[in-house]
């Protein structure tokens, strides 16, 4: 089997221990890079995080916080942690940095451990309307163990509409308001959350997984002076290692670390929170902020494309790094849209749309985000050109055209190797 010099003198080790899943990573590391990644939660992160997570810190046990642990041999990963925790501080004004959430969903659970009970009434957008399991959802231990009451957006505006959610807030009185979401392509006004957190006197708290990568690189507002606390995720546009974040005021400090450990997570990923470490410093760099203002025009620029070729963007447009896009004027599902581009070597999902009339699992539209491709160093021609591939593909009902746009697809990400052949 041909050693891909990209993972070093490793990779050589998994070889010969188990060629069966050493095959399996190295087909997934050649789907990556020869098609089209248009997930917009997904994104390139960097070799030097990759070398992070592939280290020996994985081995250490380090139950508790750094300089108060319950294992000895803690002095190194206690360093990792403290240069983790006072990057992030320093890099989104924060009071508390908390890096050891496994994932988004899982800060998100230590937030509400943090903040309500069982039974409370808990305000957040509805998943329809692009909230995120962990709003609410019935399968979810938000929608089974939490009062839910949603908000959404307009039907005219596709908009939040802060009156509505003021009103809302005034009836049932939450004592935790979550905004942030997964599918909605505007900026969020932190402001108005925050007045009418203060108004009804309910804990606000802020879901960037999304666009937490765009207030690093400064390309968009932060959340941060007005929420009580900020989750996230680390693997998304920030480009770190997957896994969660948590920031908040010095008043919480004590809640928030005592619902990550030992409320809701054992150990932390040492090897994980040492790659955060990593994608943080990566961040504060000026190279990131020209990332994240391009990750913006690029997503403008491959929703103008769309536009033209006969697709409706929810909104109108977007202002951040996604945008969901209406296949109903196309007569195309997101369910068949998906299938097709993929076919095409375009990832991309399908997604439901505010007030969809099809069933979930259908849904009327796809979500495209930019991160990805913008780490690859794409800019605004290359997402012309990729929104005449994404409208030939979604419209290739019986298959015939998946090759050829396959074979476009190839050229052009040729062009900018996601990760260079060694
Ligand atoms: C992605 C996402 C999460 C969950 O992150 P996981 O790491 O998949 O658990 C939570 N909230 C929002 C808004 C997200 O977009």
């Amino acid at each position: 089997m041909a050693t891909d010099t990209f993972f070093g003198p490793d990779f050589e080790a998994l070889e010969s221990t188990d060629p069966e899943i050493a095959s399996v990573i190295l087909a997934e590391l050649e789907r990556q890079r020869s098609g089209l990644q248009l997930i917009a939660s997904e994104n390139f992160t960097s070799p030097a995080v990759l070398a992070t997570l592939g280290s020996t810190m994985s081995n250490k046990y380090a139950e508790g916080y750094p300089s108060k642990r319950y294992y000895g041999g803690c002095a190194e990963v206690d360093k990792a942690e403290v240069i983790g925790i006072e990057r992030a501080k320093a890099l989104f004004g924060a009071d508390h940095a908390n890096l050891q959430p496994h994932s988004g969903a899982s800060a998100n659970l230590a937030a509400y451990g943090a903040f309500v009970m069982p039974g409370d009434t808990v305000m957040a957008m509805s998943l329809a309307h692009g909230g995120h399991l962990t709003h609410g959802s019935k399968v979810n231990f938000s929608g089974k163990w939490f009062t839910i009451v949603p908000y959404g957006v307009r039907a005219d505006t596709e908009r939040i509409d802060y009156d509505e959610v003021r009103a809302i807030a005034l009836e049932h009185r939450p004592k935790m308001i979550i905004c942030g979401a997964t599918a909605y392509p505007r900026l969020i006004d932190f402001a108005a959350f925050r007045a009418i957190a203060d108004e009804v006197g309910a804990i606000l708290m802020v879901d960037a997984a999304h666009f937490i990568g765009l207030v690093a690189g400064k390309a968009i507002p932060s959340p941060v002076p007005y929420a009580d606390v900020v989750t996230f995720t680390t693997h998304k546009v920030l480009r770190g290692p997957r896994g969660g974040m948590i920031l908040c005021k010095a008043e919480h400090a004590a809640a928030i670390d005592k619902a990550v450990f030992p409320m809701m997570q054992g150990g932390p990923l040492m090897h994980a929170v040492a790659g955060k470490a990593v994608a943080l410093k990566e961040a504060a760099t000026p190279a990131y902020q020209h990332y994240a203002q391009q990750v913006i025009i690029n997503a403008q620029a491959l929703t103008a494309g769309l536009i033209d070729e006969g697709m409706r963007a929810v909104s109108g447009g977007t202002d951040t790094h996604l945008a969901l896009i209406d296949l109903q004027p196309i007569g195309v599902t997101g369910a068949d849209a998906e299938v097709r581009c993929d076919a095409a070597r375009i990832t991309l999902n399908k997604n439901a749309i505010p007030y969809d009339p099809q069933p979930p699992s259908i849904g009327s539209g796809i979500r495209v985000g930019t991160p990805a491709t913008t780490t690859q160093g794409m800019t605004e021609p290359d997402m012309k050109e990729v929104a005449g591939f994404i409208s030939r593909a979604v419209r290739d009902a019986d298959g015939s055209a998946a090759a050829s746009i396959a074979a476009e697809v190839g050229d052009l990400v040729r062009k900018y190797p996601a990760y260079p052949r060694g």
